[in-house]
């Protein structure tokens, strides 16, 4: 995109100057004499009578003598002529200019011009001073020019419609220049609001200054801008000058981000910038004369020290930094031979009214490509920046989540180990009494639902008190864990759950049962168990169990668990009574029989 902008201001900068080339004729001026007033204080009636060889003289279009305090006279006669003439004396910044017409010895016209007076009383409104020229005979003219500001009188004479061909191609050019100029400032403030970046606001506050202070300088601010303050405009360079050396020195700086990258070249930009607020008010307070020697010397110092900063970074690799520098060399570069040619040394009409607008638009041009260039160069940063603080987070967090998921595992066993331990018998790891208590119920009501039969099973050992008393408790204990894996190993149907219920008391749920497979099962256990050779720490042992056993189905009506487990119970107390080392089922509440 920059380049395409770069591209779009060089072909309207080829027309600019293709308008230069196209200048209009002018009229032959004949050879013009100049008179020095060192004095300051003489009048016409002073110099119209000094000899001639008081006068030097000069080409018309070349009078340019430097900056001066003493007024100039200058003298030429305008041939006779059957049309309308204008001459234009064609510098802007000139102070005071009296001119006298003078025939046979007799002032017959006399005007003032100048801008130290307001522009919107000009007669002819044209940014430099136009003296119409009317008369049929040959014509003497006296000039007496007093300007604070450089002693530039270049005189030129002309038909009014030449005039006004020439200064169109002029005023165009001029109108591309300032038009050039705005569309970057309006560019700049968009990207702003766009970029939230502030080097675009002091950029345009540059350009803005720049123009300021072109149009300063080739009176167009004075015509269109502040034409009722002639206050204003004898110090609008200085003024201008000083603003446009402060926001260069800023750009620069954030530009070429002297802060970091150099310190001490920071310093001397804040220096510049601190002068040139200096410089500022001083130029508000003292008078050009004395301030345009101040603000030239400053101008030449900021200049050189702009560029040797620029140069500098640009040895240090910063890629940017060259353009920066062969930017504003473009314009200093400008600058240098427009201020050789106001100290008098040369006079060119090309130099004094293209080559700075030329400079300073290729420099702002280049300079806004630096700084779209460091805008997204810093876009770039910032994005760079998130993205390592992101990928830090990312392993911090990953960090934190595996070290949560470890915490969730290690509760996770605990949980379940304290489930366990809570569910679990300790000596004979079967499901305890509680769990009974739970499930039970919930097996009752799955088996109506579903029509399958429940059988409920209570083993209890015969006579183990004699084994405790015999052995002692922890043989006892030695019993009930063995029996306890006997009965795990015998009652593994999908479904079977053996509980502890008591001290020497065990329950097997048996859902899905039917009454017969059950009790086959149930005797086949006891025989296994009666057959079993306890081995303990104190010797052999061998027991007996008695069983009563209830099925869901086989109860009259909707047996609940509580009326299920006592039909057990009740079995198992008709079989110890029964004599023991027997099985009973539970036919009713109260009525058990042996055999299904
Ligand atoms: P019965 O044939 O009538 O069942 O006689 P029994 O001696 O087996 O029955 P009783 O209910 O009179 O005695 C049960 C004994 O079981 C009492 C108690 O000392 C013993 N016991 C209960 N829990 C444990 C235990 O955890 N370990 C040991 N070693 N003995 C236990
Ligand atoms: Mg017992
Ligand atoms: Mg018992």
């Amino acid at each position: 995109m920059a380049t395409k902008l770069i591209h779009g201001c060089g072909v309207a900068l080829l027309i600019i100057m293709g308008l230069f080339l196209s200048a209009a004729a002018q009229e032959p001026l004949p050879q013009v004499s100049y008179y020095v007033d060192d004095s300051g204080q003489q009048r016409f009636e002073d110099v119209s009578v000094l000899p001639n060889s008081a006068w030097s003289s000069s080409e018309a279009s070349g009078l340019s003598f430097g900056y001066t305090s003493n007024p100039y006279w200058f003298r030429m006669t305008l041939p006779a002529a059957s049309y309308e003439r204008v001459l234009r004396i064609g510098y802007p910044l000139l102070d005071r200019i009296d001119a006298y017409f003078v025939i046979n010895g007799e002032v017959v016209q006399q005007q003032v011009l100048g801008d130290s007076f307001p522009f919107a009383q000009r007669q002819v409104s044209n940014r430099n001073f136009v003296l119409p020229v009317q008369q049929q005979e040959p014509v003497e003219l006296y000039l007496r020019v007093e300007t604070s500001s450089s002693m530039r009188v270049p005189l030129s004479l002309w038909k009014p419609t030449d005039l006004m061909a020439e200064e169109q191609g002029l005023n165009t050019a001029t109108a591309l220049y300032f038009g050039l100029l705005l569309c970057m400032i309006v560019f700049n403030l968009f990207s702003y609001t766009v970029a939230r970046d502030r080097r675009f606001v002091y950029y345009s506050a540059y350009i803005v200054a720049i123009g300021l202070l072109l149009a300063s300088l080739d009176g167009t601010g004075y015509q269109y801008l502040w034409p009722w303050f002639p206050w204003l405009q004898s110090k609008a360079v200085a003024v201008f000058g000083s603003i446009v050396f402060f926001f260069a020195s800023s750009v620069a700086s954030q530009v070429l981000q002297t802060e970091t990258r150099s310190p001490p070249l920071h310093r001397g930009l804040q220096a510049i910038m601190v002068a040139a607020l200096v410089l500022l008010l001083l130029a508000l307070i003292l008078p050009y004369a004395v301030m345009i020697n101040v603000v030239l010397l400053v101008a030449i110092v900021a200049s050189s020290f702009l560029i040797f900063t620029g140069a500098t970074l640009w040895r240090q690799g910063l890629a940017y930094a060259r353009i920066y520098t062969l930017a504003l060399s473009v314009l200093l570069v400008a600058i240098i031979i427009n201020a050789i040619g106001y100290l008098g040394f040369f006079e060119s009409f090309f130099i004094q009214r293209y080559l700075i607008m030329i400079g300073s638009a290729v420099e702002i041009l280049l300079l806004s490509l630096v700084l779209a260039l460091r805008s997204n160069e810093a876009r770039q940063e910032r994005l760079e920046a998130e993205q390592r603080l992101n990928s830090r987070l990312e392993v911090k967090v990953k960090q934190r989540t595996s070290e949560l998921e470890a915490v969730m595992r290690k509760l996770k066993q605990v949980n379940e180990h304290l489930e366990v331990k809570s569910t679990q018998d300790k000596l004979t790891k079967l499901y305890n009494r509680g769990v009974l208590d739970e499930e039970l119920p919930l097996e009752v009501r799955r088996a109506r639902r579903t029509g399958y039969d429940l059988a409920l099973v209570i083993i209890d050992i015969d006579y183990f008190k004699q084994i405790n008393d015999k052995f002692g408790h922890q043989v006892g204990d030695e019993v009930l864990a063995e029996l306890a894996r006997l009965l795990r190993v015998n009652f593994r149907r999908a479904g079977d759950r053996i509980f502890r219920y008591g001290g020497e008391e065990f329950i097997v749920l048996m859902p899905g049962a039917q009454e017969l497979g059950c009790h086959d099962k149930v005797l086949t256990v006891t025989e296994v168990i009666r057959g079993h050779t306890f081995k303990t720490g104190r010797g052999e042992v061998k027991i007996t169990v008695s069983v009563g056993m209830a099925l869901l189905n086989s109860l009259p009506g909707h047996a609940s668990s509580k009326q299920l487990l006592e039909a057990a119970d009740n079995a198992l107390y008709q079989a110890k009574n029964a004599g023991r080392d027997q099985i009973r089922i539970a036919r009713s509440l109260n009525d058990v029989s042996e055999k299904p």
